[in-house]
């Protein structure tokens, strides 16, 4: 997991929310509504059963500015599979994404942020960076508890984090209740909720600025 990004150094006072697994047709509409009234942007990772279903949920995603990322076809582990068999599965999620909302996706979460060398190869293959977050012990798709998985994530939700939440499979009320809270609490403490697109060009511009700034001595 050489390459994997968990948090963006130099991105300033902004945070990336990220959702796994769906589109769901109840809890993403759900938080569609949470980031419309906090006026901020999430990044949906999405699977190709829930998008081939509820093709309308993934152009309402696109259509309020959030980002699409490939999360793979079929959720597969992709250091557990063929090399090429888990580049098929991954390109086609990306011929998908891009039918259904028309545009391409720009980063790999691979599923249960496996990944090894070959994945490493795979994403860099692709011009993909591979996603990861900070909060990987919130496990909220165990519905562990609201006040869990707001325990598990205040500690991670600095500068720069990003933040990962599924919105896909199974109950999710708790997900969105503790996300609702999240929203509120970061928004009201200054943070930025932004797309993970424009928090990796965030991190950037913050790095070229530094590179300009030095002092020329020779
Ligand atoms: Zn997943």
């Amino acid at each position: 997991m050489a390459g994997m990004i968990h948090a963006v150094p130099g991105a300033g006072r902004s945070i990336a929310f990220t959702f796994d697994d769906g589109p769901h047709p109840v809890y993403t509409p759900e938080l569609l509504d949470i980031f419309r009234q906090a006026g901020g942007k999430a990044t949906f990772f999405m699977l190709g059963e829930p998008m081939t279903a509820h093709p309308d949920t993934v152009r309402a995603v696109l259509a309020d500015g959030h980002e699409i990322g490939n999360h793979s076809y079929a959720h597969p582990n992709l250091t557990e599979i063929d090399p090429a068999e888990a580049r098929r599965d991954v390109e086609r999620a990306s011929e998908l994404i891009e039918r259904v909302s028309g545009r391409k996706p720009a980063l790999l979460r691979p599923p249960y942020l496996a990944a090894n060398d070959a994945t490493d190869e795979l994403a860099r293959s692709l011009g993909f960076p591979l996603i990861g977050a900070t909060n990987l012990g919130t496990r909220d798709w165990e519905q562990p508890g609201v006040e869990h998985i707001l325990a598990l994530t205040r500690p991670f939700a600095n500068e720069g984090a990003i933040l990962l939440f599924h919105d896909g499979f199974g109950d999710r009320s708790q997900t969105i209740e503790a996300v609702r809270t999240l929203v509120r609490e970061l928004s009201a403490d200054g943070f930025e909720l932004v797309t993970v697109s424009e928090l990796l060009a965030r991190g950037a511009l913050s790095q070229s600025h530094q590179a300009s700034e030095k002092p020329n001595f020779l």
